[in-house]
């Protein structure tokens, strides 16, 4: 068989790839495609048909906190291997950390296998990643809010130990909050610890 007659094989054999994943992120609810699924069944094809997919080019970039890939990935026929096809591909990951290239990848190698086999899913996985990230952009701000101290109403903020440390805010308003029960900046956790000593 050439290429295309195997390519053709294969949608004969896999119609569609019914939704197996189920993911909950806050309100958000969705039923996705797992990659591991993807690519068990998608594996089994390939031997059977003497196939082979590789990546052979791949161009990341970051911006804030998506990553985007492009991939260049090649299906290559077993039996003849001076034949094969090079099939681009392309995902975007969201992460504020530094899992946001490997979502890309995984996304370009899943969209890779349902455009070239023509499979439908029904899945629409930007919805999904952009309502994560503004949860996480909401947390992150939530995060920067300063904490107040009970006694003076102003913020707590980081200060130094004797020792030259830094001592961070939250940590401030932690340890105060068990020693005085209450959260306090630095100078009124001073004029607390007077207190205690008379
Ligand atoms: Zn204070």
């Amino acid at each position: 068989m050439n290429i295309y007659e195997k390519i053709t094989a294969i949608m004969q054999d896999v119609q569609y790839l019914a939704k197996d994943d189920k993911v909950s992120f806050g309100t958000t609810n969705y039923k996705a495609l797992s990659e591991e699924k993807v690519t068990s069944i998608m594996r089994a094809e390939l031997l059977k048909y003497g196939l082979v997919v590789f990546p052979i080019e791949q161009v990341a970039n970051r911006t804030g906190s998506i990553t985007h890939v492009d991939v260049k990935y090649r299906l290559l026929n077993v039996e003849q291997p001076d034949e094969f096809i090079d099939i681009v591909s392309c995902g975007d990951g969201a992460d504020t950390q530094d899992k946001g290239s490997g979502k890309a990848m995984t996304y370009a190698y899943k969209y890779m296998w349902l455009r070239t086999f023509a499979l439908p899913t029904g899945e629409d996985p930007d919805k999904i990643s952009s309502a994560e990230l503004d949860d996480k952009a909401a947390k992150a701000k939530k995060e920067e809010e300063p904490v107040l101290c009970e006694e003076c109403g102003k913020p707590i903020k980081d200060a130094k130990n004797n020792s030259g440390e830094v001592w961070k805010a939250k940590d401030i308003a932690v340890y105060t909050a068990l020693k005085f029960k209450r959260k306090l900046c630095i100078k009124c956790m001073n004029a607390a610890q007077k207190n205690d000593a008379i």
